[in-house]
């Protein structure tokens, strides 16, 4: 992690701080249902530094809320170009839910680029939820009443409750990519991820694979019914200027999954 929070601040001050983005595809069409938007540092000298480098001091001093409104206002612009019903997707940190201009400042921010609230999809980390749930709700629900969408992002890591589960208004079930990355290689992980996509699915949810990285995944997340997948096979992280090639390029030809994975799935 950078220490450095002299130069964190200069970078946010600098606009060094830029949106990528990542598509989100429909596993059976291969179509893609939109992008998550996540924070690249384009550092002069260091060059491209991810987030789990800045985003934590970031969080820790303050500067989270003015590191989000940078990026979100770039990515609500560019994403403005972006296709109806092309959906956005971005993350805001548990610490985030405790700040009481949150709300309306995502919503400034979409307006003042032009991105319509229907088509956002805010994700919220499964951490969050324990630390606070009575907030989380408040702040789920005035998203939810302003028209955006919810993510629990990174399901599985987090120790939430299915209580919690239960009263949050969310849209969406983020599988943790741990358990897609397990998932080929145990029995055991293949059915922890059959377990939260039946979960996901009773409780009225769309779930969305995290860290897909090969066919074999892909085809064994069809044949347990997970509706979208985000991850390598599909694209990595990129600017703005790079997505316009990623929409209209043709599609992975639809896919029947597989007939059965065998015995002992
Ligand atoms: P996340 O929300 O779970 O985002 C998905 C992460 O998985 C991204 O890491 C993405 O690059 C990575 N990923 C996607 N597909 C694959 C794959 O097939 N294989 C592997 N190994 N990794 C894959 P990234 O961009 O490093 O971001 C890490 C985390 O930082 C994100 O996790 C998100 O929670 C946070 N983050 C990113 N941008 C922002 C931001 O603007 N604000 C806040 N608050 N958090 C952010
Ligand atoms: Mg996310
Ligand atoms: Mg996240
Ligand atoms: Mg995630």
């Amino acid at each position: 992690m950078i220490s450095d929070l002299d130069t964190l601040r200069r970078a946010i001050e600098q606009n060094q701080i830029v949106p990528c983005f990542q598509p989100l595809t429909a596993l059976r069409s291969g179509k893609i249902t939109g992008f998550e938007l996540l924070s690249r540092w384009l550092h002069p000298d260091w060059g491209l530094v991810l987030p789990e480098n800045f985003i934590p001091l970031a969080e820790q001093n303050g500067l989270i809320w003015e590191l989000t409104q940078q990026v979100m206002s770039k990515a609500f612009a560019a994403a403005s170009l972006l296709a109806s019903p092309l959906l956005l997707s971005v993350n805001i940190s548990p610490l985030q839910l405790r700040d009481a201009t949150l709300v309306n400042g995502i919503r400034d921010l979409a307006e003042a680029g032009d991105f319509p609230l229907d088509r956002l999809m805010i994700e919220i980390t499964e951490s969050a939820m324990v630390t606070d749930l009575s907030r989380a709700l408040v702040v789920a629900n005035e998203l939810r009443a302003m028209g955006c969408k919810l993510a629990l992002d990174d399901f599985g890591t987090g120790y939430s409750s299915l209580a919690q589960l239960q009263v949050l208004p969310f849209n969406e079930l983020k599988i943790d990519r741990v358990f897609i990355n397990a998932m080929m290689k145990t029995r055991e992980s293949r059915k922890i991820v059959a377990s939260i996509i039946g979960l996901g699915h009773s409780l009225g949810l769309v779930t969305v694979a995290e860290g897909v990285e090969t066919e074999a995944q892909a085809d064994m997340l069809i044949w347990l019914g997970c509706e979208q997948a985000q991850g390598w096979l599909y694209g990595k992280a990129v600017p703005i200027d790079e997505i316009t090639g990623f929409v209209v390029a043709a599609p992975r030809p639809i896919s029947p999954g597989m007939a059965s994975p065998g015995e002992g799935w």
